[in-house]
Formats: C-alpha cells, sequence, structure tokens
C-alpha cells in the first residue's frame, strides 16, 4: 500500500507526524514534549513531537513526577490503558481540529 502515489493533492497534509497518536498533524499543532525532563538528565533523544491533543491529554491526565517516573518513552505511554483509549479515540479526530482534552481534576 503506497498511499502518497495517487494522493489527491487538495487533500495532502503538510505537517508533522505524532509520535504518539501518528496522525500528521500541521506543524503549528505540534509541540515538543519531554519526555525526560533536562532536570533528570533529559537530552534530545528524550523529546517527543506531540500533536497539540496528545500533548494536553498527557499533561491533563498525568503529573510531571508520573511523567517523568513512569512514562519515560513513547512505548511506555502507549502501554497505559488510558493512554490506549484515548489514542482510539483521537485517532478519529479530524488533524486540523485541536478539542480541548479536559479531564478529571485528579491526576494520577
Ligand atoms: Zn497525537
Ligand atoms: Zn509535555
Amino acid at each position: 500500500m503506497n498511499a502518497d502515489t495517487n494522493s489527491n493533492r487538495n487533500q495532502r497534509i503538510e505537517g508533522l507526524r505524532c509520535e504518539l497518536c501518528h496522525r500528521v498533524v500541521p506543524e503549528r499543532m505540534t509541540s515538543v514534549h519531554h519526555l525526560r525532563p533536562r532536570s533528570h538528565g533529559g537530552g534530545p533523544e528524550n523529546e517527543a513531537v506531540l500533536c497539540k491533543m496528545c500533548h494536553s491529554f498527557l499533561h491533563a491526565t498525568f503529573t510531571n513526577r508520573t511523567l517523568a517516573e513512569s512514562f519515560d518513552s513513547v512505548e511506555a505511554l502507549r502501554e497505559d490503558p488510558e493512554v490506549r483509549k484515548f489514542l482510539k479515540w483521537v485517532r478519529k479526530q479530524k488533524p486540523h481540529r485541536s478539542i480541548n482534552v479536559d479531564r478529571r481534576s485528579e491526576k494520577r
């Protein structure tokens, strides 16, 4: 399957691929998430380009501490049941849409 060769030019989305949900979103809709903060010895290899929705989901669901201690890789994030549920949903959303991910008040 090679979708690129036959793709309709009007429908092509220029952008970056979110490392978590793998959707291609416009660059302005992406931001860099620090899987491991610099203060915890993180470097460029511990950064992930995420779409805004994934990024806001992570910070609405987990505290920075949980993220740094339990989720220092995209693979680790994908193994979390709550993240999986979110990914299933977010993949059905239009790439250029940004929905405010308003989550629980209690973070993990
Ligand atoms: Zn994403
Ligand atoms: Zn972040």
